[in-house]
């Protein structure tokens, strides 16, 4: 059996390791000038105050993770049409409203006009403001409501990886996600401002090696991407890379899309399920599972496991303007504070703290932080 250290990672969020993709110099991609001695960074950025002091809260939860994928999938109980979007691990924000999207396509295939999502998350949400779009009635069902489900401690970079292995994948899935991803980062970009929390950000990544080209179906959606070299960024490692992407603030995202939910005369009823037959008996005549984790109890689905992570949240920077994914870890610059993240622990279900995880990612980030300038 794992030891707990052995379920314990850290990731680098949209690194190579979590997307499968790669950096090094070329193919278009803007490497160091070459024979010419390092120039004072002429680019700069507020470094975060990584103190103990700083810490507003600590959070924690469970990604719900498939290796095969996330599953929007229609299964018919005799009446009733279930359709499944869950399983987003650790791109559910990222994928929301593409994801739900394609669970609505389902929707239509049906011939249902009553709709009840279960879960009231961002997939839930995002499903039944989908759902009213296409002229269906809909009503939320859920045990938690934001902000207590795990949508509200998810960080928010727009970076749909870390949701499956590439090994247990198909090309059927593949192309679902190709279109999932494609689908929601278009959707964000009609909601950029401060209402729902979407903005457009500058991400470094920060590299010992020079990285090679992004690749992938979805590279060209992380835009503007370059590599700086020693000297043209500020900061301790010899290489950064920079992208432009989206970053969605939970805390304001969430109550908008409930609060358009119910404008448009949506209902939110608070409850649990405990078996297949209580959904069944729900009086809409179709069903979309959107319970998170909540689906491998529900609905049986062993293979959705959680992977927790936990979150520092330090005082609110409002200079820090960038998004850093390095040192083992990231950081996020949010309204609601300074997210610093990165820690996975596999089949970890329980919520409570993890000895040393907190304290690690305030230390990694702090060595990071004191790092800029000093090369
Ligand atoms: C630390 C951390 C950082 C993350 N960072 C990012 C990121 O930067 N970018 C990104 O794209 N994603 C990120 N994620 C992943 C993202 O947060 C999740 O994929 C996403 O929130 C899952 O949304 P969901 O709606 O499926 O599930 P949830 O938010 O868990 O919602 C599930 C809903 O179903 C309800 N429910 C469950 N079971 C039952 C039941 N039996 N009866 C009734 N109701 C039930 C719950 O109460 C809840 O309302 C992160 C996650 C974590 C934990």
């Amino acid at each position: 059996m794992a030891s707990p250290l052995d379920r314990r990672s850290f990731l680098i969020r949209g690194s190579a390791a979590a997307a499968g993709l790669l950096l090094t110099a070329g193919c278009g991609v803007r490497g160091p000038r070459a024979g010419t001695p390092a120039p004072i960074p002429s680019l700069r950025l507020p470094p975060v105050q990584a103190a103990e002091d700083r810490i507003i809260r600590t959070v924690a939860g469970l990604r719900p993770y498939r290796p095969s994928g996330f599953v929007v999938d229609a299964v018919r109980f005799d009446e009733t049409t279930v359709i499944h979007n869950y399983g987003h691990g650790g791109g559910g924000i990222s994928l929301a409203w593409g994801s739900s999207t394609l669970a609505v396509e389902r929707a239509r295939e049906t011939g249902h006009r009553t709709f009840a999502v279960l879960g009231c998350g961002i997939m839930g949400l995002t499903t039944a403001r989908l759902l009213q779009d296409s002229g269906f009635q809909a009503t939320i069902y859920a045990r938690d409501l934001p902000p207590h489900t795990t949508s509200n401690v998810g960080g928010g970079q727009w970076s749909p990886f870390s949701v499956s292995e590439a090994h247990a994948t198909d090309a059927n899935y593949e192309r679902t996600f190709e279109r999932a991803a494609r689908l929601s980062h278009r959707y964000y970009q009609d909601l950029v401002g401060p209402r729902y929390g979407v903005r457009w950000l500058h991400n470094y990544s920060l590299r010992n090696a020079p990285p090679s080209p992004r690749s992938g179906p979805i590279a060209d959606l992380f835009k503007d991407e370059e590599v700086l070299g020693p000297g043209e960024h500020p900061f301790g490692a010899p290489y950064a890379s920079r992208f432009t992407t989206m970053m969605v603030e939970p805390n304001r995202f969430l109550p908008a899309v409930m609060d358009d939910f119910l404008l448009r005369g949506g209902r939110i009823v608070p409850r649990e399920f405990h078996s297949l037959q209580e959904v069944l008996a729900l009086e809409e005549e179709g069903v979309v599972n959107c319970t998170g984790l909540g689906a491998r109890a529900l609905f049986g689905d062993q293979e959705l496991v959680p992977v927790k992570g936990e979150l520092v949240i330090l005082l609110p920077q409002p200079e820090v303007d960038y998004i850093l994914l390095g040192g083992g870890g990231y950081m996020f610059p949010r309204s609601d504070g300074i997210v610093l993240g990165g820690s996975q622990e596999h089949g970890e279900w329980s919520l409570d703290p993890s000895p040393g995880v907190a304290e690690r990612i305030l230390e990694r980030n702090r060595e990071t932080f004191q790092a800029m300038y000093t090369s």
